[in-house]
């Protein structure tokens, strides 16, 4: 699943992007690959940390996506919410993911998004 993917580190490696054009759309800072996009990034990694934060649960990254899935579905939580932590592995991956094609498609169009305080 991992492998298939569409970051810009692949493009990267097929030589149809520069480096510099591979940094992460969220961060702006770090290459742009699946273990960065779905765990690592700074801006990501807020997301899971506020989520074993409210569930007491303490997780430490894996170096592979793949082990991550793994590791999130067998760590010990109660019986009757494994249901809600398993789906919740799903739904903040999507988020992420979206968040990223959205971000892609704003700097795209050339939209510019301002927020008002
Ligand atoms: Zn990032």
């Amino acid at each position: 699943m991992w492998e298939h993917i569409s970051v810009k580190t692949e493009l990267m490696k097929r030589n149809l992007i520069l480096e510099n054009q591979a940094l992460c759309v969220i961060c702006n800072q770090k290459l742009d690959s699946v273990r960065h996009l779905s765990f690592t990034c700074d801006e990501v990694w807020k997301i899971w940390g506020r989520w074993c934060l409210d569930w007491k649960v303490n997780w430490v990254i894996h170096e592979s996506p793949k082990f991550l899935f793994l590791a999130w579905n067998s760590l010990c939580v109660s019986n009757d919410k494994l249901k809600i932590w398993i789906l919740v592995f799903y739904v903040i991956t999507w988020s992420i993911w979206l968040l990223h094609n959205n971000i892609v498609l704003i700097i795209r169009n050339g939209i510019v998004i301002s927020y008002m305080t």
